[in-house]
């Protein structure tokens, strides 16, 4: 599966550069040219992380990453902003309110992405090879299996998945409307309670671990990792 980033840039030519740099290093690219175009696809895209230039027309950086960090549906999606020449101010401030990097203009697009992918690493973490282990869980996503304790659970592909993105996001809060649109593929929530059915269903394969899914009333849900890492 390829990462899709957003970039939220109004500037032709350093979109242009970008999408072409991103493109070839694998990822799949989405383009907003003002502010609000930003956010909302954002909110409705699902990237998996995105480049947020600062100033815009419609909606500054600063209020988008804003806007993102505080929604649970969005605060764990990583940012990096693109700063101004030697502006410490402007880095200061948006590492301030949330934003996990920040690239100085001109950046060299070989450095752009590869701290783009250094981020999503990161986030990630401990991945060793195909595999990311979260402490007692391995995911392995081109053997599509996931193991807990060692012993490989018996789960449908949608149960993969769906196990899948609650261990990647780990300790974030997922609304059913979200996993819907990841899991599943719906645009608008059909039935939320078919994450409700997936989710009891994955609980009983997880049998002692099963208090690792948290229901968070009225929000959705978490996967809580033992450890923070
Ligand atoms: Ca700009």
């Amino acid at each position: 599966m390829e990462d899709t980033v957003l970039i939220v840039e109004d500037e032709a030519d350093v979109v242009d550069l970008l999408r072409y740099n991103l493109s070839k290093a694998g990822f799949s690219v989405l383009i907003a040219n003002d502010g609000l175009q930003g956010l909302e696809m954002a909110r409705k895209n699902r990237p998996d992380i995105i480049v947020l230039d600062i100033m815009l027309p419609g909606m500054d950086g600063f209020a988008i990453c804003k806007a993102l960090k505080k929604d649970p549906a969005t605060e764990w999606l990583p940012v990096v902003m693109l700063t101004a020449k030697g502006e410490m101010s402007e880095k200061v401030r948006g590492l301030e309110i949330g934003a996990d990097d920040y690239i100085t203009k001109p950046f060299s697009p070989r450095e752009l992405v590869l701290r783009v992918q250094a981020l999503l690493r990161r986030l990630r973490t401990s991945t060793r090879g195909e595999t990311l282990e979260v402490d007692v869980f391995e995911v392995n996503k081109s053997a599509f299996e996931i193991r807990l304790e060692g012993q490989r659970l018996e789960l449908t592909t949608t149960e993969f998945k769906l196990l899948t993105v609650m261990i990647e996001r780990r300790g974030r809060i997922m609304s059913r409307d979200t996993l819907l649109f990841d899991v599943w593929g719906y645009q608008n929530a059909i039935d939320t309670r078919t994450v409700d059915t997936h989710m009891r269903r994955l609980r009983e394969k997880l049998g002692r671990h099963s208090s690792r899914l948290e229901t968070i009333r009225g929000e959705g849900y978490r996967f809580n990792a033992l450890t923070d890492t």
